[in-house]
């Protein structure tokens, strides 16, 4: 059930001066209480809808309704309404919208996916458990290393591989689907395994190497030329810079 409507709430009260009650005919009686309406859903109030006015005879306690005034009690009403302020939180439904399309439209360009995400995880499906001499000459031998220095307890079988070289830059991947069984110092090994081969590489020379080890799901050691991680929080974007700058936004 949607249950919407509109309510209202008394928003002020004044005395209105120079008046005079249609009843009891006296003077200086008239007090007029105004109402803002608004729109509700929910009892949420969503936006005003104008406004209502009462008023009541100190006097002889007779009360009438906005309608029923006479035009000199109108008059004075109009040049005293202003006293009336509505509380913002007749607004608050679509102050709250306005702040959630502000807050939507921040995260959408802050949060813009960078498109060089994407070329990782597809070099990451790219990864495979045999790389050969032919295929990829250096995954094949930090295989060779980890499949010698590797405990059985994570398995090295189950490790996957993949080198590239692109320009001056050059990304090697490995994925150690245990890591996280390992102690967080006893990681580190598995990047000083993969130094003991790049280090020796002729075709790593001068390069900078953008160094990635993953887990079962995401990337926990990093090292890149002006980064390095040993952690589950590991910023995986700092591998992005293997593709290149950022792409400008096509916004
Ligand atoms: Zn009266």
């Amino acid at each position: 059930m949607i249950y919407f409507g509109t309510r209202a709430s008394n928003i002020g009260n004044f005395d209105i001066p120079n008046s005079k009650c249609s009843y009891c005919e006296q003077s200086n009686t008239q007090r007029v209480s105004v109402f803002g309406k608004y729109a509700h859903i929910f009892w949420i109030p969503i936006f005003p809808i104008g406004k209502k006015a009462v008023a009541e005879c100190m006097h002889c306690k007779r009360t009438i309704e906005q309608k029923e005034f006479d035009p000199e009690l109108k008059k004075l009403y109009k040049e005293n309404k202003g006293k009336a302020k509505r509380p913002f939180w007749h607004w608050l439904g679509l102050g709250l919208f306005g702040l959630l399309v502000a807050f939507t439209t921040i995260v959408g360009i802050t949060s813009e996916k960078d498109p060089r995400s994407d070329l990782l995880t597809a070099d990451e499906e790219l990864m495979i458990t045999n790389p050969t001499m032919e295929s990829d000459s250096i995954s094949y031998k930090i295989k060779q290393l980890f499949d010698n220095f590797a405990t059985e307890e994570i398995d090295p079988s189950e490790f996957k591989y993949l080198t590239k070289i692109s320009g001056d830059k050059a990304l090697i991947l490995v994925q150690i689907p245990k890591l996280r069984k390992v102690e967080k110092e006893g990681r580190t090994q598995a990047l000083d395994i993969v130094k003991m081969i790049t280090d020796n590489q002729q075709a790593f020379e001068g390069k900078d190497l953008y160094i990635g080890i993953k887990g079962f799901i995401s990337m926990i050691l990093i090292k890149t030329p002006t980064y390095e991680a040993n952690s589950r929080l590991a910023s995986t974007s700092e591998l992005y810079e293997f593709y290149g700058q950022k792409p400008e936004s096509q916004k």
